[in-house]
């Protein structure tokens, strides 16, 4: 066999494509290894999302030519592929400012990764960032696959892939391209299989996965709600989530999966980025604040325990202070369970990147300060009101400590409880006693407590 490292950055679409990736050089019989010292294949599976990525990945090229060069001193010879959205939008580049990479290949590509690794194989350099009309996914990921391979209890499924919106500060759909949903059935057939192999918990992920329109099983377009609502008939599977939403996508249809479904957990990550509507037009959000309150109220009509969070961004250019207030009145207006939130940051080949009126730099750090300050007293509100609630608990792996098992509150939340290891896999209600500073503490109901395992000497 042999080895391969991947590096994965950023997103779970990244994560999910990673997997993939290791699952179809399996077939080429090169097995996973988790440090990169040993490997005959590295592949760098990088994201474009967070400030300086492409420097990040630089930087790590830079460590990897080190174990390149020690690797040729004893005749054995290391192969680098950068993969992901910085090869996408870096292309050619790459090359050029780290002559020791082998392979560039953008996100649309990685059906191609056997056939553009036997070139490289024989000394060829390949760049493939092209946007095939091919479907990647029938090559990743084949109905007729024997079983995609299950990492536990969770597992993320990508139902579809790149973005039509163009958000002004946004990379994606320059990177992943136009919008592209996977039909029903081979969700289906991947969904089943991985819950035939122990997954109780599917999260749908897509850049913009309430877009999804994918062929339904009868040959007509089928929306996100129809996808859940098929989902959740697969035996095996206790728990379904999708991310992430854009809050334009939200349809009647949607809303009603929320109302109707059990299994569909009753969290939400609904980003609005800005509660200014000079801002959001700004951004070529496509809605207002206005807009996007009104979805929260008709999902929270649907399913009225349901948990919101979302993403924000300070300090996008023109932003005033009189924008930001609005963004923190939004925030409290809607009561979020926690936020992610983050300075405005350039992405070369953005429109927002050629404004000139960039906010300066303390002040983005300043206004970060004052929302992330309410975004966690906001967190730990949330939490401390679950202590003496009943709370459904999927156990997802060991705890750090010996004894101790942890798994997911419906809102996503860790929960730490000092139980038997068999009730991995499974869902017990818990009773939350205490609150970390990012998780829950509980007990298990007295029911739920499984008999002590025989000692063995008799009764
Ligand atoms: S909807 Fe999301 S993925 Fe699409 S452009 Fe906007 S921020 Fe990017």
């Amino acid at each position: 066999m042999r080895k391969l490292h991947v590096k994965s950055y950023g997103c779970q679409m990244n994560v999910y494509d990673s997997h993939r990736m290791i699952d179809l050089l399996a077939r080429d019989s090169y097995a996973e290894i988790a440090t990169p010292d040993d490997a005959d294949l590295i592949i760098l599976n990088t994201c474009h999302i967070r400030e300086k990525a492409a420097e990040k990945v630089y930087s790590e090229l830079g460590r990897i030519r080190k174990l390149k060069r020690e690797a040729s001193h004893s005749g054995r010879r290391i192969i680098v592929a950068v993969a992901g959205c910085v090869a996408q939008a870096e292309g050619e580049e790459i090359m050029r400012r780290a002559p020791m990479v082998d392979m560039v290949i953008g996100p649309q590509n990685y059906h191609r990764l056997p056939a553009l690794l036997a070139q490289v194989e024989t000394g060829a350099k390949v760049v493939d960032t092209e946007f095939p009309i091919e479907d990647k996914f029938d090559h990743l990921a084949p109905a007729s696959a024997p079983a995609i391979r299950a990492r536990g209890v969770t597992a993320f499924v990508t139902v579809q892939e790149g973005c039509d919106k163009f958000c002004t500060f946004c990379v994606v759909p320059y990177t992943r391209g136009a919008e592209v949903s996977r039909p029903v059935a081979k969700i289906v057939t991947e969904v089943e299989g991985l819950a035939a192999a122990g997954v109780r918990e599917i999260t749908l992920i897509g850049q913009n996965v309430n877009a999804y329109h994918g062929e339904g099983e009868n040959g007509r377009p089928a929306e996100l709600g129809d996808l859940l609502h098929r989902l959740a008939e697969v035996p095996g599977v206790l728990r379904l989530r999708y991310t992430t939403s854009h809050p334009g996508d939200v349809d009647e249809n949607l809303i009603a999966a929320h109302r109707d479904l059990a299994v569909l957990m009753p969290h939400l990550h609904l980003p609005v980025q800005s509660g200014s509507d000079r801002i959001l037009a700004a951004m070529n959000r496509r809605h207002t604040r206005s807009d996007y309150l009104d979805v929260i109220a008709r999902i929270r009509a649907a399913r009225p325990e349901i948990a919101f969070t979302s993403d924000f961004i300070v300090g996008f250019p023109g932003e005033t202070e009189e924008d930001f207030r609005d963004t923190l009145r939004i925030f409290d207006e809607v009561g979020y369970a926690t936020a992610y939130s983050f300075k405005y940051s350039a992405r070369p080949g953005t429109p927002a990147a050629d404004r000139d009126d960039q906010v300066a730099e303390e002040i983005k750090t300043e206004r970060l300060a004052r929302l992330q300050d309410r975004i966690n007293r906001r967190q730990s509100a949330f939490n401390r009101g679950c202590v003496g609630q009943s709370i459904d608990v999927l156990f997802e792996k060991p705890g750090k400590l010996p004894g101790q098992i942890v798994g997911r509150s419906p809102f996503l939340q860790p929960v730490q409880v000092m139980a038997a290891s068999s009730l991995i896999g499974e869902i017990a209600t818990v009773r939350i006693t205490g609150v970390g500073s990012n998780s829950l503490f509980g007990t298990l109901h007295s029911a739920e407590v499984p008999e002590p395992a025989s000692t063995g000497t008799g009764g």
